[in-house]
């Protein structure tokens, strides 16, 4: 081991990190993407330093849908909620950072009625049924949402330069 140069350490090291760097499924609904705060969405997380790794706009079919909220079928309002996460297009994204599953959920808020000013359901929603933004709600969904949404080909890994002013 003391035989391998440093270089390989710090490679070693910088793949670690990037192994163990969290991951969450986020996607703009089709209300968020009609009323026009696909960028005001983004901006939220990108200013908090998480790390944008995938994007893209698409329509998910019923059927997609239904996969996506395959936890919540038994659910009386399952029918509708398909319905209108395939309504239109859906901003379907990537977020990377130290706890970004767990914060995304607070950055996002809940119900929002409940949801304090400053969350993007408190600010920006005013019912349950039209609350602009899904986010996975732990690792396990995070995992299994990531894998649904997206190929493994269209995520990215990169350094951001600003990462050693966001984390230290
Ligand atoms: P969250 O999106 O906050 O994780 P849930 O996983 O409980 O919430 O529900 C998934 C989505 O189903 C919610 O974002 C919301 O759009 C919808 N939903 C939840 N509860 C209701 C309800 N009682 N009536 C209509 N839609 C609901």
């Amino acid at each position: 081991l003391l035989a391998l140069p440093t270089a390989a350490f710090m490679i070693q090291d910088q793949e670690v990190l990037a192994a163990e760097m969290e991951r969450t499924f986020i996607a703009i609904k089709p209300d968020g993407v009609q009323r026009g705060l696909i960028s005001e969405i983004i901006t939220r997380f990108e200013r908090k330093g998480f790390k944008l790794v995938g994007i893209k706009i698409m329509v998910p079919s019923n059927g997609f849908a239904q996969k996506h909220y395959h936890g919540l079928k038994e659910r009386p309002f399952f029918n509708g909620l398909c319905n209108f996460l395939s309504s239109g297009p859906v901003v379907a994204m990537v977020w990377e950072g130290e706890g970004v599953i767990r914060y995304g959920r607070k950055l996002i808020g809940t119900d929002p009625q409940k949801s304090e000013p400053g969350t993007i359901r408190g600010d920006l929603a005013v019912v349950l049924g039209r609350n602009v933004i899904h986010g996975s709600d732990g690792p396990e969904t995070a995992k299994d949402e990531i894998s649904l949404w997206f190929k493994p080909e269209e995520l990215v890994s990169y350094t951001n330069n600003a990462e050693k002013w966001i984390y230290g």
